[in-house]
């Protein structure tokens, strides 16, 4: 009964041989998996068995696969006696292998018990390392090795590890102890340390240990490998792997893998090392080795900043006067095999790699590999240089940029002119670990960031290192400045992942977190005060710099750079015209003004898809106008503004319609909110008064009577035009005067009149008639004709659901999935502050009173509700079509720029999308990776 429900990944496994307890073997003799079992084995599992499938030197081992972990958390958190069983033998192969004995007071196996999950969360879960070692096993590995000092490092390691991830006590005060030891040997370096201090050491890590947990340190090999693999499951719902899973939308029953892998030791010593290494540089993108590594460590040391890592090529190494301390320098033979090991795997993968390294006395071992993360810009410029090199097609090469990208590529930067003027404030320079601009007052601690961000205060975390345990803070500053660590610490990975701007490694920045200060060279800043990053150059600057438009935005939208000598540029065209090729869905904007227009058409839009009517009374004349017509009981005082308000339309849609120059354009009928076109304050009341020749009490009295309670749901839309028709008239006449004048200038100009707010198909009839009735006239009137066409927004449920009828007389439809989605859920975008936040962050759980009950996981406001509206959408697509075949459709709502919506909307079939201006490009993109995908 228990085996059944243990899933097994079908695709690969025939469903006759599954035993659900069964583990998966990798290394040169057995190996069982591949790259393409990442679901199964997790990407660590599946990509060591990759490697080793391909001849490159993994240490063996096994994987327990992820399905255990989801058993494991179901079913009460104990590991079923037949997966120890299969636990042990698979031990015992390894043991085989290595010529080695679990437990074994001579000879002694020792393994790391590692985490992996379908995608790398970067330091989110747990691993122990060295496992296996004992009060007799360490002094048999000592005098195998002839090497007492690494035998008795590795296990004050594993004391350490294995207390704080299987026994959850505070590693601080663990590592209390070894500071102490180094402080009273008067040294700084844990490479110092002498066998007796280290031997030491362990004395004092398992009193501590005994003390804390109330139990000896546990001396059967066998007993902490189940413990760990527990601890390795469990730590699959620590808060933190929560809180990233949630971010990064990863369902919580993926669970993790668990590798069980032999030790390979870097810390034997002057020809040991460990390190990390990409094979392109994951900042720029840029063709070269860019690692790190430290000499006789292991593990976590290069990523802990434990002690600063040193560069991996000679010319890193110069670049920061550190030569001769490359491993390329210092272990050239080494470094040549590591670095065909590089070009194997990005062969072998096609994608840029991140790998993890040891070597053990010159013998390279290679520990991980899994596709790099990278900033957008190195996403985008790998994507270029890999079609280039031939090893990807562009459509793969689109696919692995991320439309948040371009976002991150049309992010404003430092002004170079205030930049030179902050140079007093320039403090120095630590590496540039993530690309950007970022600004705003110092926050020490991810809560204070946390807590400046819920103030709109924007911050930038500054922090000795980061740990996983300040990726809430991370998320909530504009950027991230540390001490320590290198380019591939905690920090630059995540920051890089998130685009957020970072600068890592600035060393001499003193943080003292009691008294709130940083101090870098003399100079002291407190928590709060301002603070500028340059994760494009490391700087670090103790003011507050401006920022300005990105290059893209400086070379194409104000056209004041050359876009062919900023290579960002170039490769943003080549990436914009590959994703055009590949796009079959139009992309228009939501524009009302020529400037805001002339933006979007630079980003590539090929049309308007909803200018607004309404936004082209954003000035005080132009409201009194309309509060006049709306307001006036004397017919000459309203006509009369409603012939000026003709008058300024129709300037304003020629300007459109010019810079539109041929393409095409959905202009929507008035559908203001009337309740903020009308007077408010005092001055302004007197001044309509004035305007429509009444007394301020008489306007106070029809403000009265107009006043809704409800204004979203009230006189607003078509509602507008069909009980004030002049107010559509004029509009109309507005709109086809301008195409007149376009198309005698020879311009083509086929204005689009699109009917707001419908629900009942007569609505638009009456609006139709009207604007046809119109349209004749003026016609007559000016003796020329102009092509027009009438549609409808599709933004109420029953216009959805009536969509068959409404096509009858509709020759389009857009959906406004904005309005669509507060009718349909019932929810006021205005007043939705109030409880969705809440929502999707979580409420208590009525059952436990604790933990994060989450009702809602999205703002349905950003990315569309696809269960709910979607199937409104596809209901109001189909009925649509139904009577109209070839009817055109788009959406213009806030989702017409969100990736994930753009998705939906291609596979349902829509003909365009429209978005605002500078969402344009990630629009394109997105819309040519779901050609790609579906
Ligand atoms: P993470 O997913 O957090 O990177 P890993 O499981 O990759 O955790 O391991 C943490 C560190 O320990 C890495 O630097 C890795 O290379 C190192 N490590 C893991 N297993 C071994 C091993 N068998 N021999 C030597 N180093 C190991
Ligand atoms: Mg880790
Ligand atoms: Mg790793």
């Amino acid at each position: 009964m228990m085996k059944t429900q243990v899933q097994t990944d079908i695709n690969t496994v025939a469903e006759t041989e599954i035993n659900p307890f069964r583990v998966y073997h990798f290394g040169k003799i057995n190996n069982d998996g591949n790259a393409s079992m990442k679901n199964l084995l997790g990407g660590k599992g599946a990509n060591l068995a990759e490697m080793a499938s391909i001849g490159i030197p993994v240490p063996p081992g096994f994987t327990i696969p992820t399905t255990m972990c989801t058993f494991y958390n179901e079913q009460g958190r104990v590991l079923p006696t037949d997966l120890k069983t299969e636990v042990d033998q698979a031990v015992r192969l390894m043991e085989e292998q290595m010529g080695t004995e679990f437990g074994s007071e001579a000879n002694p196996l020792l393994v790391s018990v590692r985490s992996g999950a379908r995608v790398s969360m970067p330091g989110m879960m747990d691993t122990v390392l060295n496992l296996g070692l004992t009060d007799l096993a360490v002094q048999g590995l000592a005098a195998k090795t002839n090497n007492a000092r690494m035998a008795y490092d590795s296990y004050r390691r594993f004391i350490v590890m294995y207390a704080d991830v299987v026994k959850g006590l505070n590693g601080e005060d663990f590592e209390h102890i070894i500071e102490a030891n180094k402080a009273k040997a008067g040294i700084e370096q844990d490479t110092e340390l002498s066998v007796d201090q280290l031997k030491e050491i362990c004395l004092e890590l398992k009193e501590l240990y005994a003390k804390l947990s109330g139990e000896a340190f546990p001396q059967k090999p066998q007993d902490q490998l189940y413990a760990a693999i527990e601890a390795v499951f469990d730590s699959w719902n620590t808060d933190r792997a929560v809180l990233y899973r949630k971010i990064q939308n990863i369902p919580s029953d993926w669970g993790t893998a668990v590798n069980v892998q032999a030790m390979a030791f870097g810390n034997k010593g002057e020809t040991s090392a460990t390190g990390v290494a990409f094979t392109r540089n994951p900042s720029t993108g840029e063709k070269k080795y860019f690692g790190e590594y430290l000499i006789n460590a292991q593990g976590e040391d290069v990523v802990a900043g434990v002690r600063t890592p040193l560069p991996i090529s000679a010319e890193s190494a110069k670049a920061k006067d550190l030569q001769g301390q490359s491993m390329e320098e210092l272990m050239p033979e080494t470094y040549i095999e590591l670095t065909q090991v590089f070009e194997t795997l990005e062969k072998h993968y096609t994608d840029m790699q991140d790998v993890e390294f040891t070597v053990e006395e010159e013998k390279l071992y290679i520990l991980q590999t899994r596709d790099g993360k990278r900033s957008g810009f190195a996403q985008v410029k790998i994507a270029v240089d890999m079609v280039k090199e031939g090893l990807v097609d562009e459509k793969t090469a689109l696919g692995r940029i991320e439309p948040a990208s371009i976002e991150q590529m049309l992010s404003p930067i430092f002004n170079a002119d205030d930049k030179v003027k902050a140079k007093d404030k320039l403090m120095g320079a630590g590496l540039n670990a993530g690309p950007g601009a970022a600004s705003g007052i110092v926050a020490l601690s991810a809560t204070k960031a946390e807590w400046y961000k819920k103030q709109g205060f924007p911050c930038v975390l500054v922090r000795t290192d980061t740990s996983p345990s300040d990726f809430g803070g991370m998320m909530a500053a504009e950027g991230v400045l540390t001490v320590r660590g290198g380019a591939t610490s905690h920090a630059a990975v995540v920051a890089r992942q998130f685009g957020k701007p970072c600068v890592c490694g600035l060393t001499g920045l003193v943080v003292d977190e009691e008294l709130k200060t940083i101090t870098y060279k003399g100079e002291t800043i407190k928590e709060g005060d301002n603070i500028s990053i340059d994760g494009s150059t490391g700087e670090v600057f103790f003011c507050k710099i401006e920022t300005s438009p990105s290059e893209i935005s400086q070379a194409f939208i104000d056209k004041c750079i050359d876009p062919n000598q900023s290579e960002v540029c170039r490769h943003y065209q080549q990436i914009m015209a590959w994703a055009d090729k590949y796009r079959t869905l139009q992309i228009r904007t939501n524009a009302d003004t020529a400037r805001d227009l002339n933006v979007a058409l630079s980003l590539g839009a090929e049309g308007i898809g909803l200018a607004r009517v309404e936004h082209m009374f954003s000035s005080d004349d132009r409201l009194l106008l309309l509060r006049q017509v709306m307001l006036a009981k004397d017919e000459e005082i309203k006509n009369l503004a409603l012939s000026h308000i003709e008058h300024f339309l129709k300037e304003d849609f020629t300007a459109v319609f010019k810079t539109l120059d041929g393409r095409p354009a959905t202009v929507r009928l008035l559908d203001p909110p009337m309740h903020e076109f009308m007077p408010h304050n005092d001055g302004d009341k007197a001044k309509t008064a004035k305007a429509l020749k009444v007394s301020e009490d008489d306007l106070t009295a029809s403000l009265g009577d107009m006043a809704e309670h409800n204004p979203m749901l009230g006189f607003r839309g078509c509602r507008l035009g069909i009980l004030k028709p002049e107010l559509t008239r004029v509009q109309v006449r507005a709109i086809l005067e301008a195409a007149l004048e376009l198309n005698s200038a020879l311009v083509p100009c086929k204005p689009e009149i699109m009917v707001p707010i419908i629900m009942h198909e007569n609505e638009l009839i009456h609006q139709r008639m009207l604007i046809d009735k119109v349209a004749e006239e003026l016609f007559a009137e000016l003796n020329a004709r102009v092509d027009y066409s009438v549609g409808t927004m599709i933004e109420l449920p029953r216009a959805a659901l009536q969509a068959g009828e409404i096509a009858k007389h509709a020759d389009f439809f857009s959906f406004g999935t904005n309005d669509l989605t507060q009718t349909t859920l019932g929810i006021s975008r205005d007043d939705a502050n109030h409880f969705l936040p809440t929502y999707k962050n979580g409420v208590s759980d009525p059952m436990t009173g604790t933990g994060n009950f989450e009702v809602y996981p999205d703002d349905p406001f950003q990315t569309l509700d696809q269960s709910g509206v979607g199937q409104l959408v596809q209901v109001g697509v189909k009925g649509g079509r139904d009577t109209s075949e070839n009817l055109k459709i788009g959406i213009c709502g806030e989702h017409g720029g969100d990736p994930a919506s753009i998705d939906f909307f291609h596979r349902t079939g829509l003909n365009y999308v429209s978005c605002s201006p500078y969402r344009v490009p990630v629009a394109r993109l997105s819309a040519a990776l779901s050609a790609i995908r579906n």
